[in-house]
């Protein structure tokens, strides 16, 4: 969105920070460790002189850390990306517009602000507000640039994509429909679904997301296993509901990729909590499970809980819930080898390879210098939690 800005206003973008005239960073303070890095950013670039514009979540919570450490920097948070382009020109003035180039041949499309949920543990809700979701209309005009463009990789994201349109009488399955019947040869990813909210629409979402254009992925943050941790963290759901939810999808489609994020060591969580997180994942079988230690973040109700885990506890089930979330994924994808899959190619790897996505968004490499965008038939060699390896079969 900022960097489509700046190319409206006939800037472009370097190929380093070294060589920039302006750098934009973009934080992110969901976690304790994330903010340490986010600081260490602020600092390393104040110390080169540079003009700084200080965008995302530390902007709208935190600015007097960024002041702190960079006292020049322009603080511009979410809710003020419409004085961007004004606080470019004023600095650099701005030329022609130039024409909007994807990354790669992949796009991120955001299609709202905010949430409707109340998590406890969550500073997200605070920087970014209530639920905006942008104009379906807007959003279908950037696809359409994104794809002029040369993008063959949609990427649908917001905080939580399933309440997309509470707040304008529409809804995600509905968006999704339109953006399918777009022309072209191209593929969605849809982000982040809370639970509650995909139980709203699953009847709208469930159809429009069989559709060929849209990965069969989902992203599910399930966060703990025990109802009564869950209701501690005002996710408004029960472990069993989750369960439910990912039934249907698999009964919609059997081979979808899961991906769940849990946090362990949530205040107040104890074994028998945490077991039932164990026993959920191996209910659920997710193939990839963002395993986060509890941070507490200031400001949110988790942060005043008298029932802090200890940090050695919480880091055991961290490493317990790791260790089964690798175990899990190994077994699934050890099963497609042998298999002939088509990949669309969207990223250059490691060395003289490169990276390509199934229909389920799982990551094949290969050691073939196909061009970004293209497709190929794969046969899977072999495997590891995280990737697949494949070898192209010849026309
Ligand atoms: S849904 Fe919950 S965790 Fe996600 S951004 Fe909103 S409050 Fe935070």
């Amino acid at each position: 969105m900022l960097m489509d800005a700046l190319s409206s206003l006939g800037h472009e973008a370097a190929e380093n920070a070294v060589e920039a005239d302006l750098i934009v960073l973009n934080t992110c303070v969901v976690i304790k460790t994330t903010e340490n890095r986010m600081i260490k950013r602020i600092r390393e670039i104040s110390g080169q002189r540079k003009h700084l514009v200080v965008t995302g979540c530390m902007a709208s919570v935190f600015p007097d850390k960024i002041v702190k450490n960079a006292p020049y920097a322009k603080i511009v948070p979410p809710s003020q990306y419409d004085t961007f382009s004004d606080l470019v020109t004023s600095t650099f003035g701005a030329g022609p517009p130039l024409p909007i180039t994807p990354d790669g041949v992949t796009s991120i499309l955001p299609i709202a602000q905010g949430c409707v949920g109340s998590c406890t543990y969550c500073i997200t809700r605070r920087a970014r507000g209530r639920l905006a979701s942008y104009p379906e209309q807007d959003i279908i005009e950037d696809a359409k640039k994104a794809l002029a463009g040369g993008s063959r990789e949609l990427l649908v994201s917001s905080q939580d994509t399933a309440c997309y349109g509470f707040d304008q009488g529409t809804d995600l399955g509905h968006l999704l429909r339109r953006l399918t019947a777009l022309p072209g040869d191209f593929r969605i990813r849809v982000g982040m679904m809370n639970p509650d909210n995909l139980s709203k629409i699953e009847d709208s979402f469930i159809p429009a997301w069989l559709d060929g254009k849209i990965y069969k992925f989902i992203h599910l943050p399930v966060q703990s296993g025990s109802d009564h941790i869950l209701a501690e963290m005002g996710r408004g759901y029960r472990a069993a509901e989750v369960a439910r939810l990912i039934g249907r999808l698999r009964k919609a489609c059997p081979e979808m990729t899961l991906s769940t994020d849990v946090i362990a060591g949530f205040p107040g969580e104890t074994s028998d909590d945490h077991l039932e997180t164990v026993k959920l994942l191996k209910e659920i079988r997710p193939d990839i499970v963002n395993v986060t230690r509890f941070s507490s973040r200031p400001g949110t109700p988790a942060h005043r809980s008298r029932e802090k885990v200890p940090g050695r506890i919480a880091k055991d089930r961290s490493r317990e819930l790791s260790e089964l979330r690798f175990d899990i994924a190994r077994e699934i994808n050890e099963r497609l080898v042998g298999s002939t899959l088509e990949i669309l190619i969207t990223e250059v790897g490691k060395g003289d390879s490169m990276v390509g996505r199934t229909s389920t968004y799982k990551p094949v490499v290969i050691k073939k210098a196909l061009p970004l965008g293209s497709k190929a038939s794969v046969k899977i060699t072999s495997s590891t939690p995280t990737h697949l390896f494949g070898k192209c079969i010849e026309e």
